[in-house]
């Protein structure tokens, strides 16, 4: 991707508005359980910091209606400050009078925090009248909030029409590096996985996928729709009827482009998505009345392990079974067990959306691949092939 990063921009005595991801968890204490997004994108800020810039930080923190003191961002300045090493300002608004004055005291290699964009509607209305607001606060803005990039907001897109300089962070240009190299140039052979609970969900990553992969490994909710499309008896599995006639329009595809398209030969099954539920392990056309497959079966595990071998780029979204419950768990955690062993080889593996990554932090897997995306949304966004106004709002490189 051609857009202009951080390493293009002198920094020194300039006013750096900062697109971050702080949507960070609280507890009831207004403390920060999980600061992950925030390590995430201290590059960005030290970088500006060290090169003598004014650091100023915008965030939205969950879904507020309003000014919502229970998501305001102070705490996140706090935790900051403990990682920085270095004392945090924070204004408890994100536009107006009070933040421009804050800013205009910040001297050099120092930074500021503002309140949360969302207290105000006009953000995710991208209205340009609150993005020029925001904008006068900034001589160049960073975008670093991959996770958001898929909202033409107003701190991600509307804003970067008042810049003539609007670069990547770190953060930012690690997504673009490793997603955009799946899209463009990915070594071969290049294997996707997907699974999850719907194929509507997914269906346009697997659309553009297979015009790219050599392989694709299906598991997950997903299959069943797959299997009914086949004709097959899926029991009281997870199905989507309305996209009986899509899978089949998938399957014909496959065939047609005789792409290696793999749906689960085995599964796991239960009556009931439970703990102590009672299991079996049946092949994929033997799935009773009133049971579920619930995860993939041990010669689907074997048979996807096997694809996985020699692949040297993996894209991996959604888990390949109900993996919050342990009993159906251990397809999804082979999956990621292989894929942190083909990483110490040569392989390319990188891992997209929420569950999948929560799969990863299960078994502390997830230093163990190339590359963890922060957006889920977004990272899908990303390879169904669409342009994420918040990137495509960035300068070209010249
Ligand atoms: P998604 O948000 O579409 O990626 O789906 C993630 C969810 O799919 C997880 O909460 C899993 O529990 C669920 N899931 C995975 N496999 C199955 C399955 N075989 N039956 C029902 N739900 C599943």
């Amino acid at each position: 991707m051609n857009k202009l990063t951080i390493d293009d921009l002198k920094l020194k005595d300039k006013r750096v508005l900062v697109r971050v991801d702080f949507n960070v968890p609280l507890n009831e204490k207004k403390e920060v359980t999980d600061d992950t997004r925030i390590v995430e994108s201290l590059p960005t800020i030290k970088k500006i910091l060290n090169d003598g810039g004014k650091a100023i930080l915008m965030s939205h923190l969950g879904r507020p209606k309003g000014k919502d003191p229970n998501l305001s961002l102070a705490p996140v300045a706090k935790r900051l400050e403990k990682l920085l090493r270095w004392p945090a300002k924070f204004v408890d608004d994100c536009i107006g009078e009070k933040v421009e004055k804050a800013v205009s005291e910040l001297k050099s290699s120092e930074y500021l925090l503002l309140e949360n964009l969302r207290f105000y509607p006009q953000e995710e209305k991208n209205d340009p009248e609150f993005a020029k607001s925001l904008a006068k606060l900034g001589d160049i803005y960073i975008n670093d909030a991959f996770g958001t990039a898929h909202r033409a907001h107003a701190s991600t897109e509307g804003v970067t029409r008042y810049f003539k300089e609007c670069a990547a962070g770190y953060l930012m240009q690690k997504e673009l590096k490793y997603l955009g190299m799946t899209l463009s140039d990915p070594k071969k052979p290049f294997v996707a996985i997907l699974g999850g609970s719907k194929i509507s969900g997914k269906i346009d990553v697997i659309k553009n996928l297979m015009d790219k992969v050599d392989t694709l490994l299906i598991g997950g909710g997903m299959a069943f729709t797959f299997y009914k499309a086949l004709g097959k008896e899926i029991g009281s599995s997870l199905l989507e009827e309305d996209k009986v006639g899509l899978a089949q329009d998938i399957l014909k595809e496959a065939e047609k482009k005789k792409l290696d398209f793999l749906l689960p030969v085995d599964f796991l099954i239960a009556s009931e998505a439970r703990e102590d539920a009672s299991t079996r392990v049946v092949d994929k056309d033997s799935i009773p009345q009133g049971w579920k497959g619930l995860d993939i079966g041990p010669k689907t595990v074997e048979l996807y392990k096997d694809k996985l071998s020699n692949a040297k780029t993996v894209v991996w979204n959604g888990p390949m079974g109900v993996f919050e419950i342990d009993k159906f768990s251990k397809g999804t955690r082979e999956v990621a067990q292989k894929l942190a062993q083909i990483t110490e080889g040569s392989a390319v593996t990188i891992v997209g959306g929420g569950d999948s990554v929560a799969a990863l932090a299960k078994d502390n897997l997830e230093k163990r691949m190339s590359h963890v995306s922060t957006g889920g949304g977004a990272s899908l966004e990303f390879l169904e092939g669409k342009t994420l106004p918040g990137i495509a709002a960035l300068t070209d490189k010249k």
